[in-house]
């Protein structure tokens, strides 16, 4: 049994009259990257402000690495590297100065220390661009910067608020690659994204956030299996008699189909060969038809079914 790094039981946080955490549980184990997925305003910082003991909270307990987690609870905050959304770094310091001033709040000898930044330097690819200052630093550079700060103390616990939002797609790529490197040095990590794909892509269990609460909980395929929706079919059509989608409707395994600017939408469960019966549909009847894909389910239409909005606003 690998090691609980993280347990949040019952957690609500209220800003006045607003629940921003409404009874939020979860559990982190060694070596998973934990994808926490919701939309903007879900609570996802605010649950990582909470975990951090940087906000005080209306219930509920907090334990990492199986302590109870306190403002002044220096020698846990030690084995956590935290990378917030927005970028905090020294604009009068150089990148290496930053980087070794965030190091030396938990590593006092010099020699390892030195080590520590040049590592944390090469890490992010920054090696050129170490005695530069942040003002001259692109988006990109400077999120990498900001990683670097929070990473280069070696904690056991990496927790990434957005990291990638506004960030180029080159930088981006670098981002997640050094997450899933570092995982695989054996660092559990904690990630926030609004983006599906990016979580789907890096993340070992996904636990995804809406108003505060934790709707969902499993690995992307398992999410995906927790829907109905097995499969949604796009067919380009300039018309369609309202007789043929009522009858498209009556196929196995559609559930739902509409017809609108010029495209039906056929969403069918379970069974593999929905696309061919609904094609033999529109043969049969002599509909003409133009451009006809087909998507397996996203992460997106698991947060739809459960909430009925879509994830991306
Ligand atoms: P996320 O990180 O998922 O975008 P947040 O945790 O930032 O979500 O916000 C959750 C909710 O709490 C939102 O409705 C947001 O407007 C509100 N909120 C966040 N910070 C504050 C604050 N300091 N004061 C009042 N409301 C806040
Ligand atoms: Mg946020």
């Amino acid at each position: 049994m690998s090691q609980t790094v993280v347990k949040i039981d019952n957690l609500v946080k209220r800003y006045k009259e607003l629940t921003a955490v409404d009874h939020f549980n979860l559990e982190i184990k060694e070596g998973e990257i934990l994808g926490l997925l919701g939309p903007n305003g879900s609570g996802k910082t605010t649950t990582i402000s909470c975990l951090l003991s940087l906000l005080k909270f209306e219930e509920g307990t907090i334990e990492v690495f199986g302590q109870k987690m306190n403002p002044d609870s220096y020698s846990l905050k030690r084995d956590i590297g935290v990378i917030l959304q927005n970028v905090a770094v020294f604009d009068t310091l150089t990148v290496y100065e930053n980087i070794d001033f965030f190091c030396g709040l938990y590593v006092k000898d010099k020699v390892a220390r030195k080590k520590y930044v040049e590592e944390a330097i090469q890490f992010v690819e920054l090696t050129e661009f170490q005695k530069f200052y942040p003002k001259k630093l692109s988006g990109g550079l400077l999120r990498r910067l900001n990683i670097a700060c929070g990473i280069a103390h070696k904690p056991k616990l990496i927790i990434l608020d957005e990291p990638t939002v506004a960030v180029d797609p080159q930088s981006r790529n670098k981002i997640l690659e050094g997450i899933v490197e570092l995982n695989r040095q054996g660092t559990t990590i904690i990630y926030t994204s609004h983006y599906m794909e990016e979580v789907e892509a890096i993340c070992s269990r996904i636990v995804i956030m809406d108003k505060g609460k934790n709707i969902a909980n499993g690995t992307a395929n398992e999410l995906k299996l927790m829907i109905q929706n097995n499969e949604t079919i796009y067919i380009d059509m300039r018309v369609l008699p309202h007789e043929d989608l009522e009858n498209i409707r009556q196929i196995n395994h559609v559930y739902s189909a509409e017809y609108a600017n010029e495209q039906l939408t056929v969403k069918c469960n379970g069974g593999k060969h929905n696309l061919i019966h609904i094609m033999n549909y529109l043969q049969e009847k002599g509909i003409t038809f133009g451009r006809v894909h087909s998507e397996l389910p996203t992460l997106n239409d698991v947060f739809l079914e459960i909430t009925g909005k879509e994830l991306r606003d």
